[in-house]
């Protein structure tokens, strides 16, 4: 099970909570400014010249704002927004209910958009590029398929693994944005709106330690932030800086803002296999997580931080994250890192 402090995925109770963190417009969009000044741009021309603006693809890991961003898309058109995502797509069916409903100039966002069902995906493509599907109905000799014109609508897709999309579908998107993972300085102004949001007070020697330690995602930040308000409120008179520590010590996020499963995954490269390189499969079975979570959160992060690198052999623990999880001395592998 994955450590619920840096579970990538937001939990129900938290859903609440997000929404009402959740920024409305590109300005108030914190961070990301190559993505929202494209966005800018792609929705201006579309408003300019009258038309739904093109398909757009969001990629990058959980928590950096991919949901969001598709809201704001839907806000700053002044479209409704419908939400769907790729695990309730699982037959052509599922999708042509969707596509069909659809009201002209609605922002379809589809999240997971790479786990979709095959069987749907060709339909997806006739929508995106002519704004129509055809239904097959009957069985045999009988089967007679009906064309369905649909209302010009925007497709934007969320993945958290681009690379696992098919290249047709990859293409027909007009546009795809990268996210990176945030900058401390930016998860810090993150905070700070979050901290006003929740009636919070809290120094920014604090703010500055969280940000330094929310793996450079805002979901991360905002949830660390709750933790630390419930700690300040049941230790009141403690400092704000200690409060940081003191919460982030007992939800066992490192110094370095690493969590239980990634401590796991770079203490398991460098003793277990002595800095590597070891494949991903192997990799999830010696700790007992599922490879997506490893490849999706964890590799991602651990690489930024300049812990882990990957060759075409394997995994391989650096240097430094040699040293972050104790085995310097071991003999590593570190070639092509
Ligand atoms: P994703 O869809 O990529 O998993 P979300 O859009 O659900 O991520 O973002 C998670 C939470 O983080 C949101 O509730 C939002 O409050 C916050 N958040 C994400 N990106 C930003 C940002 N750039 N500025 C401010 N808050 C953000």
């Amino acid at each position: 099970m994955t450590d619920p402090l840096t579970n990538p995925a937001a939990t129900p109770d938290e859903l609440a909570f997000e929404g009402a963190l959740r920024p409305t417009s590109l300005a108030e969009f914190v961070g990301q400014p190559k993505v929202r000044g494209q966005l800018e741009v792609l929705l201006q021309a579309a408003r300019l010249q009258e038309r739904t603006p093109d398909h757009i693809l969001l990629a990058g890991p959980p928590g950096l704002g991919k949901t969001t961003l598709a809201t704001i898309i839907g806000a700053e058109t002044g479209r409704p927004i419908r939400y769907s995502s790729g695990p309730a797509i699982q037959h052509a069916g599922d999708l042509a209910a969707v596509l069909s409903a659809l009201v002209p100039g609605e922002v379809l966002f589809v999240d997971e958009i790479h786990r979709m069902a095959r069987s749907a995906e060709e339909m997806l493509y006739l929508a995106m590029e002519d704004f129509r599907i055809d239904i097959m109905v009957g069985k045999g000799a009988g089967a007679a398929s009906i064309p369905l014109e649909l209302a010009p609508f925007t497709l934007v897709g969320a993945t958290t693994r681009s690379g696992m999309l098919p290249a047709p579908l990859r293409d027909r998107f007009g546009f795809t944005a990268h996210l990176e993972f945030y900058e401390p300085d930016d998860l810090e102004r993150v905070l700070a709106r979050s901290a006003r949001l929740l009636d919070v007070e809290i120094e920014r020697a604090a703010l500055a330690e969280l940000a330094r330690r929310s793996r450079g995602t805002p979901r991360i930040a905002n949830r660390l932030l709750r933790r630390v308000r419930d700690w300040l409120l049941v230790h009141a008179g403690s400092s704000d800086l200690d409060g940081v520590r003191a919460a982030l010590e007992l939800y066992d996020v490192d110094e370095a803002g690493l969590d239980r499963i990634d401590r796991a995954v770079l203490h398991a490269i460098a003793h277990r296999f002595r800095g590597g390189p070891v494949g991903l499969s192997t990799l999830a079975a010696a700790i007992g997580e599922e490879a997506d979570t490893i490849e999706s959160v964890v590799e991602p992060f651990l690489v930024r931080e300049g812990l882990i690198g990957r060759t075409p052999r394997g995994r391989v623990a650096t240097p430094a994250g040699m040293r972050h999880a104790g085995a310097q001395h071991l003999d590593a592998t570190l070639d092509g890192v």
